[in-house]
């Protein structure tokens, strides 16, 4: 494991940060010379199926030959142009595509660059709206507990309160409004009681919420939680009722991964507000999009600014939305529905029965994501270490052992990620 050529192990772990990563007691690093399909290659021999997807975003695998032309072809016209006054094709028809499958009231588009981003962008959109309504006391949002919605500081501040240490912020971090994590489990009963709860909130904080923000039916990163669809439309009524907007983050679910194009449609309501990301380029390179409605969009160019205020230097970069169009076309030129309904079963077939092991707490799945809930937190580098020897590569973390792999990926090769979580247990 230790003989690597090429890869400079000991500069990476003396100058390189990973994601949430201790510089001086650093999670074991992989070095991967390249992935092809639903497998990563190990410089070290090892050729691993990919449980994550890359943190959700690869729906088609790795080294796909169109989205490599994709790339290609555009790379040969032009990699980028700034978006301030001028404009370009991929842009275009990316624009297009997202208008036709996104839900119908949504037809104003900002490209961003990353996921952070676009909720940065949602958040900005909202406030300006009111501001541009005359109304100014409409300047703090509403999230959920467990929500996850990115690393940058206004994205951080409607994270969980506890997960992203707020505590480490403090005086800085904007503090806004936080509701109990939804309970009623998506598909089973629903507790009435929850709407109660939330509409206290509504009623206590409505005239200072410019918005609320929330995943809709799956909480990501902040505990794999998927709630009930009625949860998420009594958010709906209760923000139309208190004159609240309301902001979904689909950066995980969007593209399919729950079963549904967007998760919103398990609920059948249209946000104000839409963030898509992490999926949008089948995982070939970073892009996100903020989606709204004329009538925020239009308000905000009604306002004192009379301009949405934002404007990355990378904005609509055309390689990253020519390889959105290249892949959002796979997606729908692919049964794609089916193909979910396909990894969906063969994980409640095969992972559920993964609830009998006393080490288990709970196991749960939604379209292409599964989820082992174990009872104590799991040690990630040893687990980590321990798959590898199984040919899996999973990254764990909590209590929560998961996988939301490539669309691609054949039953036999879910099963054979599943048989290495089994292991574990
Ligand atoms: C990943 C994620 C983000 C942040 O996206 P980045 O591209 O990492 O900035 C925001 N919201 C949700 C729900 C996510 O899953």
């Amino acid at each position: 494991m230790n003989i690597n050529k090429t890869i400079d192990l000991d500069f990476d772990r003396n100058h390189l940060w990973h994601p949430y990563t201790s510089m001086i007691n650093p999670l074991p690093v992989y070095p991967v010379t390249h992935a092809d399909g639903v497998h990563i290659y190990l410089e070290s021999g090892e050729k691993l199926l990919d449980g994550m997807a890359s943190w959700w975003s690869v729906l088609h695998g790795y080294n796909h030959p169109e989205l490599n032309q994709a790339i290609k072809d555009q790379v040969n016209q032009m990699s980028h142009v700034m978006f301030g006054g001028l404009t370009h094709r991929p842009a275009v028809e990316l624009g297009k595509k997202l208008i036709e499958i996104t839900p119908p009231s949504l037809t104003r588009i900002f490209f961003a660059d990353s996921g952070s981003v676009a909720v940065e962008v949602a958040i900005k959109m909202a406030m300006q709206y009111w501001h541009s309504k005359g109304i100014k006391t409409k300047n703090k949002l509403m999230a959920l507990n467990k929500g996850y919605h990115g690393d940058t500081f206004a994205a951080m501040s409607v994270c969980d309160p506890v997960n992203s240490m707020h505590s480490l912020y403090k005086g800085f971090l904007p503090e806004h409004y936080f509701v109990p994590a939804p309970t009623s489990r998506f598909n089973e009963s629903f507790d009435t009681n929850e709407i109660k709860v939330l509409e206290q909130h509504f009623a206590e904080h409505h005239n200072e919420v410019a918005a609320f923000i929330l995943e809709p039916i799956v909480q990501n990163a902040g505990g794999m939680n998927f709630y009930h669809a009625d949860y998420l439309n009594a958010v709906r009524e209760l923000c139309n009722k208190y004159n609240v907007l309301l902001i979904c983050d689909e950066i995980a679910t969007g593209f399919g991964r729950t079963g549904k194009m967007f998760a919103v449609e398990h609920a059948g309501i249209e946000p104000d507000i839409l963030c898509i990301g992490k999926a949008i380029t089948g995982g070939y390179m970073t892009l996100s999009a903020t989606l709204t409605s004329d009538k925020i969009a239009l308000g905000i160019s009604e306002g004192k600014a009379g301009v949405m205020m934002h404007g990355p230097t990378f904005m609509a970069n055309p390689l990253a939305c020519a390889v959105a169009n290249r892949s959002i076309a796979l997606l729908l030129e692919s049964e794609w529905q089916k193909n979910i309904l396909r990894i969906e079963t063969c994980l409640k077939t095969h992972l559920t029965p993964l609830a009998r092991y006393d080490s288990v707490a709970d196991v749960r799945i939604l379209g292409a994501i599964g989820v082992v809930e174990m009872k104590h937190a799991v040690d990630v580098a040893a687990v980590q270490k321990h798959l590898i020897s199984k040919g899996v590569w999973l990254r764990p973390f909590g209590k929560l052992i998961y996988m939301m792999p490539p669309y691609v990926m054949q039953d036999e090769e879910l099963i054979q990620i599943i048989d290495a979580i089994k292991t574990m247990l």
